[in-house]
């Protein structure tokens, strides 16, 4: 049997396994060439007060011990099984396609973007200023959203099993091991197409379906059921549709709306982004130790409460860089990713403010249930209209934005396409730049130098989580009033993040199983 040892070590001591294979053979009383194979299955950093610590739990096994052997996932062939359409190939679709060959089903995905290698050349094309393709870009294409992102796997949901289940898989498609032990695992966009391409190939192997450059145009709903869907002028029939489709596919919802499917506004979040240089935030976080060097690049994680609502740092990517990630070039939406190393001299990180329904109650009487969403196009229209060359977006100092002053010239950045000086604080809702400003003084005094001007805020952080539900019915997981309609993952409402939506993917998945195709 292997054994646990925990651990307090030095950032030097926990950098490398010539450091710290010594003590923990010494631990364990044994020669350190008895220890066959040392993992740490815990880490984390606690920078709290005086000297850097890191927490870390090792599992050893000593020679002649069985090793723990690989992870199998195991995809029978589904060929002539019950189909089972899943629109959108985000990690919602994926997994729920994985789940369903696991239980039997044949899935077909369509995707309206393009598989990952080529969607890469598109968002290399929008890195340039060489436009937006509308179904091909940070948001839409094989792997969904998180896809080019910094690959950040944590999630609030309380089943473990779920959530290492989700880990295993992807390590079984080619993620690090280390993943399953991080306390903050990430795999990182440099990575992360590959394991994708793998999932994919996976599919197609056991006889599953994948269509790309393929978008539903319409779902075929006849007396509450739903009997399939048109994409590509094509029409599929099937008698379960999973609607995977992520929080930026807009025609979807008109899409549903026209179809006279329920839907519900929903409050979420928008702000900026907020970037620093790296080595300031590690200094702030890391108290300028000596040791500070044998560290990874220091995060953060800020909350505060400003009139009555929450304000808060959101998608933080030590060592990353701010993406462009609008699926429309009339709009300026900025998101956040970082390389599996995080070595980029920059720290970026969303930093929003609750929307609420009041917020955009005088868009109801005209759009209803997508008043919200109509809200939150306006904020990115605003924004390219302050930026209106290509994919630059405005931006402002964040000293400069606290005091409410212009920034006559802006320092340098991670993102790409470049920035443009502009009055954040007078263009956006007086209620989230008052809320944004005011928590950045409150987030300086627990981080001393955070309202740096040496730092930037960038707009818009507008796409945190979806602004419309389609809402589903608790124990069948379908629409409440469309028979076989499963809406999953982060479009849907029931997910924020890659490894929720996986594990909604997986759990509807499971949910068809059990209930089987009538
Ligand atoms: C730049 C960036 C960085 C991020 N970083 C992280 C991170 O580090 N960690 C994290 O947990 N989350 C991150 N996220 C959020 C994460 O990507 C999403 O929460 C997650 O991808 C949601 O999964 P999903 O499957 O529900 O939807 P999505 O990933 O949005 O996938 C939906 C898919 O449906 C397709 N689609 C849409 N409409 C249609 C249609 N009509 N027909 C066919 N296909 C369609 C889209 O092309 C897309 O591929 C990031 C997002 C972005 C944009």
């Amino acid at each position: 049997m292997s054994k646990i040892v925990d651990l307090i070590l030095s950032p030097k001591q926990a950098s490398d396994a010539k450091f710290y294979t010594p003590i923990v053979a010494r631990e364990l009383r044994v020669k350190e060439s008895d220890i066959a194979l040392l993992r740490i299955i815990k880490r984390s950093v606690d920078a709290r007060r005086g000297a850097l610590k890191v927490n870390i739990s090792f599992e050893a096994y000593i020679d002649n011990e069985e090793l723990p052997a690989p992870l199998h996932f195991d995809y029978p062939v589904v060929v002539g099984k019950p189909e089972v359409i899943v629109i959108g190939a985000g990690p919602a679709g994926l997994f729920a396609a994985l789940r369903l060959i696991e239980l039997g089903y044949r899935p077909i995905i369509f995707e309206r973007g393009k598989e990952v290698v080529e969607r890469g050349k598109d968002i290399a094309k929008i890195q340039r200023n060489q436009g937006v393709n509308p179904d091909s870009n940070y948001a839409f294409g094989e792997g969904g959203a998180g896809t080019f992102s910094d690959g950040k796997l944590f999630t609030r949901s309380k089943k473990r099993g779920d959530y290492n289940r989700a880990l295993q898989r992807l390590v079984y498609h080619g993620a690090s091991p280390e993943i399953l032990y991080e306390a903050h695992p990430h795999i990182g966009s440099d990575r992360l197409p590959r394991i994708i391409a793998d999932m994919r190939n996976a599919i197609r192997e056991a006889g599953g379906e994948v269509h790309f450059e393929r978008r539903v145009e319409e779902l075929i709903i006849r007396n509450g059921n739903v009997e399939g869907v048109v994409a590509g002028g094509d029409r599929i029939e099937a008698r379960a549709v999973l609607v995977a489709t992520g929080h930026s596919a807009r025609d979807v919802y008109y899409m549903l709306n026209e179809s006279k499917v329920r839907l519900e506004a929903k409050p979420y979040a928008m702000g900026v982004r907020i970037e620093h240089p790296q080595q300031l935030i590690n200094e702030i976080q890391y108290h300028r130790s000596p040791e500070m060097e044998y560290l990874p690049a220091a995060s953060y994680s800020l909350v505060a409460q400003v009139g009555g609502r929450g304000v808060y740092s959101f998608c933080m990517c030590p060592g990353g860089f701010i993406v462009p990630a609008m699926t429309d070039a009339g709009e300026s939406v900025v998101n956040g990713m970082s390389p599996s190393h995080r070595n980029s001299p920059y720290a970026n990180s969303g930093f929003v403010t609750e929307i609420r329904e009041s917020d955009f109650a005088h868009l109801t009487e005209k759009y209803g249930a997508l008043a919200g969403l109509v809200f939150q196009q306006q904020l990115e229209q605003a924004a390219r209209k302050e930026a209106p060359e290509n994919q630059t977006a405005p931006a402002q100092r964040v000293a400069d934005f606290v005091a409410g002053c212009c920034s006559t010239s802006l320092p340098k950045s991670s993102y790409v396409p470049g920035v443009v000086p502009s009055r954040l604080d007078e263009w956006m809702p007086q209620f989230m730049s008052m809320r944004l400003r005011e928590a950045i003084s409150i987030f300086d005094k627990r981080m001393r130098g955070y309202k740096s001007n040496e730092a930037l805020v960038v707009g818009v952080e507008s796409r945190t989580s979806t602004p419309v539900r389609i809402p589903r019915d608790r124990d069948t997981l379908q629409h409440p009033e469309v028979a076989g309609l499963y809406p999953v993952g982060e479009g849907a409402g029931f997910a924020g993040g890659i490894i929720s939506a996986a594990i909604d993917g997986e759990r509807v998945a499971e949910m068809i199983a059990s209930v089987g195709l009538n």
